[in-house]
């Protein structure tokens, strides 16, 4: 160990450099904070990758009320409706504030902000920044000071942190504090097709898991029904901004074969992406029709979509977009209150590593940007008021390796990937509680998938972004779900015992 890691020690740390982990930092400001990102700023973070922008009721003809009702609409019945109305209310204010720490939206000629449109919102209201640029806009303004280093190992002692075991260039290092603010991201990097930066992978979860805390709902992740299909990996997205201003779905005969879906390609993603993935598997390739709408005006409108489309060879003013569905977003996360606590006493989260209870079994477009912003304001307020206590010194562990979640990619995206079954679900487990169990660097990553599949199979129902073959239908009651990393290596050992997949229960 490099030692204590100085005068640093007893300061909160937020562990994440994306939106959710600089907004904290900022609004605890002037409290000094300690901020880790294993990667360098503006990288391997979901946050400057955002190209659609953040969702609030801004318009004349809309209010938080409407914006709450598309919420729980897309949430399919698993949002918790206060802590949704309560962030949503909390939205307009926040564009506000980080307007007036000089985000420069975009405006109309007459200086109010110009609203996108986005799938399964009834009103204009995504406030975006240079087209598709919302992401990189929020990083240029936030940008703080960093430590480039990587948390292994929350420590905790009697359900209460002690510290942050973590690795940085200098070698590994113990951080002691009793205030850590998970601002991780999601989980896309546990798949094979994904959106997410590759070092998305889900290890705030893990790291929350082995601490002690509840993880909540994780078997809800939302495909992107629109990734651009081709050989490069993370995929680029394209926004479904570019369906909100015209562009149809089509096959290669040109057939557009979710017309007769309610809401056609403007249907919640999880039906949109089912639509795409069940026509791919009947032989077909799928395209985003960008011709008619936008067509010429398509790189002025999306000018970061329009580059990529012309570095893969696509003109997307005169030529459809190949398209396939990607892991894009968790619902799911560390269960937190409205000020953003876990179950540990001096553990917070914030941003996509959180479960607040906005998203539901599937997240409206553009509310995660808000809800980070929003939340990060509460879960400062709420650090600031915790007194860091009398300081203890951390337990140290073994500083474990860098993560790699190379192994579990393909277990994932067969096994609980858009489409799960108990069959496949109970393979994945299988195979993911062996990869769980050793010192590797597939322990971590395998950990949190196996948590998905767990939660996956309990779920005996089609719910959101949550679809199984083998129950396809919905639940008459909603009910959301926690675990724990104790109970779900209990239970996948459990589905291990039997090999007959009808008789494989978590
Ligand atoms: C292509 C794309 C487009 C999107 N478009 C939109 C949009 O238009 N509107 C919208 O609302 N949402 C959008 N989203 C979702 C949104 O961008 C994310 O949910 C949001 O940015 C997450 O922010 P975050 O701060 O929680 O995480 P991130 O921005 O992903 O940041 C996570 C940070 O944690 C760090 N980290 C992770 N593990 C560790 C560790 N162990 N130690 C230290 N650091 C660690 C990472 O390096 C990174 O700095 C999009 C997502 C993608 C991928």
């Amino acid at each position: 160990m490099n030692g204590n890691f100085g005068a640093l020690a007893g300061h909160p740390a937020i562990i994440g450099g994306g939106l959710a982990g600089l907004m904290t930092a900022l609004r605890l400001a002037p409290h000094p904070v300690v901020l880790l990102s294993k990667a360098p700023l503006g990288e391997e973070a979901s946050t400057p990758w955002a190209q659609g922008g953040l969702a609030a009721s801004l318009g004349e003809d809309d209010d938080p009320a409407l914006h709450l009702a598309d919420t729980l609409g897309a949430g399919d019945g698993l949002c918790d409706a206060e802590a949704s109305g309560r962030i949503l209310r909390a939205a307009p204010a926040a564009i506000d504030a980080l307007a007036r720490l000089g985000a420069a939206f975009d405006r109309t000629a007459a200086g109010a902000l110009s609203l996108g449109l986005e799938a399964a919102h009834s009103r204009r209201r995504i406030v975006r920044a240079a087209g598709d640029g919302a992401g990189r806009e929020l990083m240029r303004v936030l940008v703080a000071i960093i430590e480039s280093v990587e948390a292994r190992r929350l420590l905790a002692e009697d359900n209460t942190i002690t510290g942050v075991l973590a690795a940085g260039p200098a070698g590994p290092f113990l951080l002691a504090t009793q205030r850590v603010v998970l601002a991780t991201g999601g989980i896309g990097g546990l798949f094979l097709d994904t959106t997410n930066p590759a070092g998305s992978f889900g290890q705030g979860l893990a790291l929350a898991a082995r601490a002690g805390a509840e993880l909540r709902d994780l078997e809800f992740i939302q495909f992107h029904p629109t990734a651009l299909d081709g050989p490069e990996r993370p995929m680029k997205l394209v926004s479904e901004a570019v369906r909100g201003e015209g562009a149809v779905l089509v096959d290669e005969t040109g057939l557009r074969f979710l017309a007769k879906e309610p809401g056609a390609e403007l249907a919640p993603r999880d039906v949109v992406a089912r639509g795409i993935w069940r026509h791919m598997a009947g032989g077909h390739r799928v395209y985003l029709d960008t011709r008619e709408k936008p067509g010429a005006d398509f790189a002025r409108r999306f000018p970061a979509i329009a580059g990529f489309c012309q570095a893969a060879g696509i003109d997307p003013a005169t030529q459809p977009i190949p398209v396939r569905p990607a892991a894009h977003y968790h619902m799911g996360g560390v269960a937190v209150d409205g000020a953003g606590r876990s179950s540990i006493a001096g553990l917070w989260a914030c941003g996509e590593v959180a479960s607040t209870g906005l998203h539901g079994a599937n997240r409206l477009a553009s509310n995660s940007l808000t809800e980070a912003v929003v939340c990060a304001g509460w879960v400062a307020e709420s650090v600031a008021g915790t007194l860091a206590g009398r300081a203890r010194t951390p337990v140290s562990v073994a500083l474990p390796p860098a993560p790699d979640p190379t192994l579990v990619r393909p277990i994932m995206s067969r096994g609980a990937g858009l489409l799960r079954n108990r069959e496949g679900l109970c393979e994945a487990a299988r195979a993911l509680l062996a990869l769980a169990s050793g010192p590797t660097a597939a322990s971590d990553p395998a950990t949190v998938g196996l948590m998905i599949v767990v939660m996956a199979l309990r779920r005996e129902e089609s719910r959101g972004a949550h679809a199984r073959t083998d129950f396809p239908r919905r639940d008459r009651v909603a009910r959301r779900a926690s675990l724990g990393f104790v109970d779900a290596i209990a239970a996948a050992r459990e589905i291990d015992r039997h090999a007959h997949p009808t008789a494989c229960r978590a």
